[in-house]
């Protein structure tokens, strides 16, 4: 410490490990909220008011803090706030549900600066899509990014990703993305580091941190999307599980009936029975047998029966259709109820487009779960829609990219340099 503070006084060094480690900490009690003035900081690290105040200065001359307002300290007389820079950085994020891709330039607090949406499927694999998501960031920074940098980028993706490399590992029907480098292909385009992950982590990464501050229990996320998947947050973190692959759901068998066929090929998955395509599925062949006039209507007319003529059918109360949503409703409730007993969450959201304009399906699944559910680990548990919708995955991605680049460890990488670009393989590399 004493070099370090000759060193300083002669004002020619850049800050050492040291410094940079106390600024970290520094850095994540203004930006956390737990203390926001020199006397609070002060108690907070143990540290004297001349290295804190060396360590503020140098955090406002890399423009990642600055002078706020005036507020009463815990102790003694009114002391100047010190406040993050929440607009140093710009982070870019982006998701795809329903044919359409969702993307948002945010704050490094995750507040959203601008979204959009464009028509966009998956499905077309990375060299079709990929370009889509970065037009879709450049319009985005072009309309809200005021010349900012960007300090990072995340990409949610409907299927197993390995999160520590950001590649896909054999999604079932997404062709053309098992293995690509995603992370590669936009450190081509941005200096920043890149975090690919499966979409239902952002989601639920987004559900947990919108969640009350006194609430913030663990949750468990499910989507009932065109596929079926999960993801939970426990202790305030996303669990990924040993590969990345936990949270896949919707491949558990759940009846033996051979007609329930998977996209991933095996037969009485609850995606076959449940999902937005497994439901459109059962009320094309049922409209094809003619058990239904109204089905075989819209059919006709509109050339399938998905997430529109779905809506349709249930606003109009049509008996095959709603048989068929409260068999997917209950089988996912029955499938979820296990999982409650294994993880013991204290929130459990449902979210996807499969839900949209009704009641029936989330009533039913909250029945089913309840029913199933143990008495102690259904004590406590709060089961709600999800409140962000499209936007959730979005502001996962956004949040996830802000606490990866703001943990301490990762901000002991950067905050000398005062930018993330430079360090992006090294953050990325950080757990
Ligand atoms: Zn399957």
């Amino acid at each position: 410490m004493t070099s370090t503070n000759l060193d300083r006084r002669e004002g020619a060094a850049p800050p050492s490990g040291r410094d940079i480690l106390l600024l970290a900490q520094i850095v994540d009690l203004i930006r956390t909220g737990v203390a926001n003035t020199r006397p609070d900081l002060e108690q907070a690290t143990s540290l004297g008011r001349t290295v804190v105040n060396e360590r503020l200065r140098e955090g406002m001359d890399l423009g990642i803090l600055e002078e706020g307002g005036t507020a009463q300290a815990e102790r003694g007389r009114p002391s100047r706030t010190v406040r993050f820079r929440a607009e140093a950085g710009l982070i870019l994020s982006a998701g795809f549900a329903d044919n359409a891709l969702h993307a948002a330039l945010s704050d490094l607090d995750g507040t959203a600066l601008a979204r959009s949406v464009a028509d966009a499927d998956v499905l077309d694999g990375p060299d079709v899509v990929l370009p889509v998501v970065q037009r879709e960031f450049q319009a985005l920074l072009k309309r809200a990014g005021r010349g900012r940098p960007v300090w990072g980028v995340a990409l949610g993706l409907p299927g197993p990703v390995d999160f520590a490399s950001g590649r896909m590992v054999a999604p079932p029907i997404m062709h053309g993305w098992d293995g690509y480098d995603v992370r590669g292909w936009f450190r081509n385009r941005y200096e920043a580091p890149v975090w690919v992950d499966n979409d239902d982590n952002l989601r639920a990464f987004g559900e947990w941190a919108i969640d009350q501050p006194d609430d913030v229990r663990d949750l468990l996320y499910v989507e009932i999307g065109e596929g079926i998947g999960s993801g939970f947050v426990t202790d305030g973190r996303l669990h990924r599980g040993d590969t990345g692959a936990a949270g896949d759901i919707g491949h558990f068998r759940v009846t033996d009936d051979p007609t329930a066929v998977c996209r991933c090929g095996r037969i009485g998955c609850l995606a076959a029975v449940a999902s937005g395509w497994g439901l459109s599925r059962i009320l094309t062949r049922a409209a094809e047998r003619g058990e239904s006039a109204m089905l075989a209507e819209l059919l006709a007319t509109e050339g399938r029966i998905a997430g529109h003529e779905l809506a349709k059918a249930i606003a109009a109360s049509e008996p095959v259709t709603m048989a068929a949503v409260r068999r997917a409703a209950r089988l996912t409730g029955l499938t979820v109820a296990g999982l409650v007993n294994f993880a013991n969450p204290g929130t459990l959201v449902l979210g996807g487009s499969a839900l949209r304009g009704t009641d029936v399906f989330f009533d039913t699944f909250k029945a089913a779960v309840l029913e199933q559910t143990i008495e102690l680990a259904a004590r406590r548990l709060v089961i709600r829609p999800s409140t962000a919708d499209f936007e959730i995955a979005t502001l996962g991605g956004a949040l996830l990219v802000a606490r990866r680049l703001l943990h301490p460890q990762s901000l002991q990488l950067w905050l000398g340099a005062g930018t993330p670009i430079g360090s992006a393989v090294r953050i990325q590399e950080l757990v």
